[in-house]
């Protein structure tokens, strides 16, 4: 099988064509798509999102794109809390730096800023789409705000929702009672909030403030 790679990066294509599909590129500043080279780390985001409801899509990279799931509540790190999540459309991996407004009249319009961030490893198995495939992921989180175990698994089909999983925070250090994702409201990206974005707030003040702070990374 001395071409066995191609059909992996066919099936990443083909998977984004529903995400194609829904938009238009002329209307929308959000990526393309180009495909990135892979790194060696898996990554995650989280983008807090507002359009026609507000949701956090969480985001993993899996098979060269971006697995999504659209939260309605958000991601917690309380393990008494679990969130219904809605299996979307994979994304681009370059999606994962998207931050601004989507134009009214195009899909999903409204605000969108990169609320978390980071690497995350496979607790069971070794592959990713694998696993989401079977219906079940363990995933540790090294993220801003989000950190260590979370079980997505899907829920048994019913009433026509096929697409329907739970986010479940696992119990361990990075667990934490009552955590609130609407008091991290912030962007990791750029510190703004959704209603900076959606006034346009630029936020070259705050990052040079920020790079100041900071040396080097
Ligand atoms: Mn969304």
């Amino acid at each position: 099988m001395p071409h066995a790679h191609r059909s992996t990066s066919t099936t990443s294509r083909g998977s984004l064509r529903r995400y194609a599909q829904k938009r238009d590129f002329a209307q929308t500043p959000e990526p393309k798509g180009q495909k990135l080279p892979r790194g060696r780390a898996l990554r995650f985001v989280v983008q807090k999102h507002r359009a026609s409801h507000l949701h956090y899509d969480f985001r993993l990279e899996a098979d060269g794109v971006l697995k999504s799931w659209a939260v309605p509540k958000g991601p917690t790190l309380d393990p008494k809390e679990r969130r219904l999540a809605m299996q979307v459309e994979d994304h681009p991996l370059d999606y994962r730096d998207f931050e601004g407004v989507i134009p009214k009249g195009n899909y999903g319009a409204g605000q969108v800023i990169v609320w978390d961030r980071g690497t995350y490893k496979l607790a069971e198995g070794t592959n990713p789409a694998a696993e989401i495939g079977r219906g079940k992921i363990k995933v540790i989180l090294h993220g801003k705000k989000l950190g260590g175990m979370f079980t997505l698994v899907r829920m048994r089909p019913r009433d026509g929702s096929e697409n329907a999983w739970l986010l479940i925070k696992d119990k361990d250090a990075g667990a934490e009672s009552g955590w609130d994702p609407e008091r991290h409201s912030e962007s990791v990206k750029t510190g703004r909030t959704l209603d900076d974005v959606a006034e346009s707030r630029h936020a070259a003040k705050w990052q040079s403030n920020r790079t100041a702070a900071r040396s080097g990374r």
